[in-house]
């Protein structure tokens, strides 16, 4: 099978408030550019404060009829979203290609399992409950009610904005919640096409709104609307710290998914050739532009040679090239600036003495000369002190470090700011889950890289941030309760008395 087709023309979308589509008040536009043809190839308004402030109204408006709407009904809502999702999954992962330049196998992977994370969270839609709580005072009744929190405020980065903002909305509009979306400025597109599908589902209008625009524009000011009640953010840690500090006008609670560099820890007793394919995986999947990227590879000394050269054996066969093609393993990264970002982090690597195993240049690609492609790179031998070992790159750049046994490797794996995942390749069990309750991780994987499902919470602790998505425990991040107490015949006997 061939590449498919690129969209012809220039697309051009609006944002969408009240079910309704509309432009920015200003009427600017941000241009969106591929990064493979480095072509414009989509226009949509550049919403500012104003725009916010309108989405964030209508989903004040929307929020009482919406919160009251049965469970049962959201959930159905939900379903008939998660079977348009699919049904158009193809364009909707086109979409995503042309705006980042991920690979049309990995965004249509995504696209096809988002009916999963609709399906599960309008499952949890009519089981959202309080509980009795047997208190010890005598002829009372107490409990508790989980009651959705209001105007929910979602901000996305570029590299999954599709996949990313499903992990928000389905626990958010499954508890009843009325959300505004505010998209990345490099990859709007796709989210706009989403709220086409949630028009066309029959969601209530102001329900669900989507404002395009710039992040120190829209993003700041659906970060500090005093409507807000709850902020989703993904994004990076820099960007996190500004959100917790905008989040104080307006005491909004706070779920934060930021960066990572994670370590995927190979021991000497592991299958090697599969952890070098776990190490691909998490490396170079997705161009290392994602939040999990396994970055930082920890190799046991005796090993080393061995394990370098399957890595590099593998490395010179993976098919760089147009992402729009099924067949392609690595595309380009998202955008120029991420491009030099990630070319001058190789500077870096270089001028640290790290040892430059493949890689580091731009790749050619005669289809798309200027495309924004970068080789597969390694770097071996690398000092954990090195910024190329503690700063995330978010390319296809992986820094190998030696480690010499357990203790070492945890103490090498742990001394990173950040704290979203890790992963641990031997076949000795008992040693897996020794590491497992040790690392300081929100996610350790066991004989296997970045898998993920709308069943298990994901997230971070230290800079890679706190809250947790997927799972039941994300209904609980979209909730809040409230504490009742029903007097069943005591009368107050001295009223000036606490207990
Ligand atoms: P970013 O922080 O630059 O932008 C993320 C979003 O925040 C964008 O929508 C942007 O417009 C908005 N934004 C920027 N400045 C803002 C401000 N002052 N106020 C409010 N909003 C603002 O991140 P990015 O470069 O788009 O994405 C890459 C980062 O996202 C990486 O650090 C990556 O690790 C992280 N990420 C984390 C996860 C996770 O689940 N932990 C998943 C994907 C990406």
């Amino acid at each position: 099978m061939g590449a498919y087709a690129m969209p012809e023309g220039i697309r051009k979308r609006k944002l969408f408030i009240n079910n309704e589509w509309t432009d920015s008040v200003t009427g600017e536009v941000i241009r969106s550019e591929c990064p493979f043809t480095r072509q414009v190839w989509a226009e949509v308004p550049a919403g500012n404060h104003e725009d916010i402030d309108r989405a964030v109204k209508a989903a004040m408006k929307a929020f009482p009829d919406w919160s009251r709407t049965h469970g049962s009904e959201r959930a159905r809502l939900l379903r008939r979203l998660g079977e348009l999702i699919a049904e158009n999954a193809e364009y909707l992962a086109v979409t995503e290609v042309m705006d980042n330049g991920k690979l049309i196998a990995e965004m249509l992977g995504q696209a096809r399992a988002m009916r999963g994370w609709c399906d599960y969270f309008a499952g949890a839609a009519d089981k959202i409950h309080g509980e009795t709580i047997p208190v010890d005072v005598p002829n009372m009744l107490s409990y508790t009610l989980r009651e959705p929190i209001g105007v929910v405020g979602i901000i996305v980065p570029w590299n999954s904005p599709l996949l990313l903002t499903l992990w928000k909305i389905c626990p958010a509009l499954a508890a009843g919640n009325t959300v505004v979306v505010k998209p990345s400025e490099v990859a709007p597109v796709s989210l706009l096409e989403l709220a086409a599908l949630v028009e066309k589902a029959g969601f209530p209008p102001g329900v669900f709104n989507v404002v395009t625009g710039y992040g120190h524009e829209a993003g700041d000011a659906l970060s500090r609307h005093p409507l807000v009640g709850k902020l989703s953010f993904t994004g990076s840690t820099e960007t996190g710290r500004k959100i917790i500090r905008n989040s104080a006008e307006n005491f909004a609670r706070l779920s934060l998914e930021l960066g990572g560099k994670s370590p995927n820890i190979i021991f000497a007793d592991a299958d090697l050739e599969n952890a070098a394919n776990g190490v691909l995986q998490g490396i170079f999947a997705a161009s290392g532009q994602t939040c999990m990227a396994g970055s930082r590879v920890l190799v046991q000394r005796s090993v080393y040679d061995d394990l370098m050269q399957i890595l590099l054996d593998k490395v010179k066969s993976i098919k760089v090239g147009n992402p729009l093609d099924p067949e392609t393993q690595l595309g380009t990264v998202a955008f120029e600036g991420q491009f030099q970002k990630v070319m001058n982090y190789i500077r870096i690597g270089l001028e640290e003495g790290a040892k430059l195993e493949c890689g580091g240049r731009k790749a050619d690609v005669r289809e798309f000369p200027d495309g924004l492609f970068i080789e597969p790179t390694i770097f071996g031998h690398v000092d954990n002190r090195m910024r190329i070992a503690q700063e995330e790159i978010f390319g296809p750049v992986a820094s190998v470090i030696l480690f010499d046994d357990e203790e070492d490797a945890l103490g090498i794996a742990n001394d990173t700011i950040y704290g979203l995942a890790a992963a641990v390749w031997t076949r000795d069990i008992a040693r897996a889950h020794r590491m497992a309750q040790r690392l300081k991780a929100g996610t350790v994987w066991i004989n296997n890289y970045r898998k993920i499902s709308y069943a298990a919470p994901f997230g971070g602790i230290k800079a890679s941030g706190y809250g947790r998505e997927n799972g039941w425990q994300s209904i609980h991040e979209f909730t809040q309760l409230k504490t009742v107490w029903v007097d069943l015949g005591n009368e107050i006997k001295n009223p000036f008395q606490l207990l």
